[in-house]
């Protein structure tokens, strides 16, 4: 900030100390005197803070932070969450799908996001995309097929809290299964990604002459008079054959992926647990099959993920229950409060500080989403604790005693 800017404000709050010490000496009580210096009440009640007119007082209301943000938010930070109930819910036979991508949130450029419900028997049709799919079960079963670029098949059961992970290229499907189905969050490591046009089975088939079809298949064109003119995306049919049978007749003849494209994220433990919550990072090296890094963060009441940044990529994250509240910093005194809810996304990019705080009565759980193969973050409390005491000292005032209390190792959720 220029000097001259600042020089204003020095002398404000210079005046403003003389005159609470003279209100001090004269009676009146000190922290009184001191709301009355600043131009917002504890209680947004007065006049410079009323709000005639019109008002959306639900979201509002499920927005205190950008109604009332914090005194430490500044800046123009652009919007970094975007919730799936305001994004178009396409509706099919089998199920509906809706998406979160860079055309809904400008900054997820690296990432984005889609929900999806699949019926008892409902399928997404036999795809691919250019991107990877990382995925998470948020209710229900479903049955997932893949095949590897060396003809190797992977079916797999995924359970709710479980996930799977399609690398760019390898075509798959996603059926439900009973009782009820599934609804489950798939994560792309492209923010221009677009569930509603990728490489369907019928949809190229129905772009490809029959005779080649004939051809290439050696049978006669009539063969494929059955193939559907439109393509199928989301459609409806019976269950599933038995997981073994299934395996047994993908399997054949080159076996089965070497390394799992699903990861039983229900049986493992936590990573990291403190008193303040827990989490489960789940990248490269626990689930080799994946290049894309994910942490699942439950936050008890109270609970802080901590003021933290991630080096190497962007983050993209779906918050699953609970409430909360996330503060992005940027450098030129940038920073920005917004209040997330179960199907709200939020997005930081590479190197932007952040923390997420619990503010609700019930854990917060949210997930952690990076277009890398490994996780990795820099916590605020793990570099002062390796930075020498006198220099850190120097520039935060806080005393050295309490610089030699911080954890050597990062928390991750505090309180520890
Ligand atoms: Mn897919
Ligand atoms: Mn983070």
């Amino acid at each position: 900030m220029p000097q001259d800017s600042q020089k204003p404000l020095n002398r404000r709050k210079f005046l403003g100390a003389s005159s609470v010490a003279l209100l001090a000496a004269a009676g009146v009580p000190v922290a009184a005197a001191q709301e009355k210096q600043s131009i917002r009440s504890t209680d947004h009640s007065s006049p410079n803070e009323s709000q005639p007119g019109p008002k959306n007082g639900s979201l509002d209301a499920e927005n205190p932070d950008s109604v009332w943000s914090p005194e430490t938010d500044a800046g123009g930070q652009p919007p970094f969450k975007y919730s799936f109930s305001l994004a178009h819910k396409r509706i099919e036979e089998g199920g509906w799908t809706r998406q979160v991508t860079v055309r809904d949130l400008p900054i997820s450029k690296k990432m984005a996001g889609v929900e999806m419900r699949l019926i008892a028997g409902g399928i997404r049709e036999l795809h691919w995309h250019v991107g990877a799919e990382w995925a998470l079960m948020l209710y229900g079963n479903a049955r997932i097929t893949a095949v590897d670029q060396h003809g190797r098949s992977n079916v797999s059961d995924i359970k709710e809290g479980d996930l799977w992970l399609f690398p760019g290229g390898i075509p798959h499907s996603i059926q439900g299964l009973g009782p009820d189905g599934c609804k489950f969050l798939l994560v792309f490591d492209d923010g221009n990604f677009n569930e509603f046009e990728t490489f369907l089975l019928t949809d190229w088939m129905a772009h490809t002459p029959p005779e080649v079809l004939a051809k290439n298949f050696n049978v006669p064109a009539e063969t494929f008079a059955n193939v559907p003119k439109k393509e199928l995306f989301i459609f409806k049919r019976d269950l599933p054959r038995p997981l073994d049978e299934e395996r047994r007749q993908t399997e054949e003849g080159t076996g089965r992926v070497p390394n799992s494209f699903a990861f039983y994220t229900g049986q493992m433990q936590p990573t990291k647990v403190t008193k303040g919550g827990s989490v489960k990072i789940v990248d490269a090296k626990n689930f080799p099959a994946t290049n894309i890094a994910a942490a699942i963060v439950t936050l008890k009441p109270g609970g802080l993920r901590e003021l933290h940044w991630h080096p190497n990529e962007d983050e993209w994250q779906y918050y699953v229950s609970g409430r909360g509240r996330m503060t992005v910093f940027s450098a030129g005194a940038h920073a920005r409060t917004m209040d997330f809810q179960a199907g709200d996304v939020g997005y930081i990019e590479k190197s932007m500080p952040h923390y997420v705080e619990n503010t609700g009565n019930e854990d917060l759980v949210f997930i952690e989403v990076f277009p890398t193969p490994h996780y990795e973050d820099i916590s605020l409390g793990e570099w002062l604790a390796h930075t020498p005491l006198r220099l850190v000292n120097e520039h935060i005032g806080v005393g050295e005693d309490v610089l030699k209390k911080i954890s050597r190792q990062e928390s991750v959720i505090s309180p520890e």
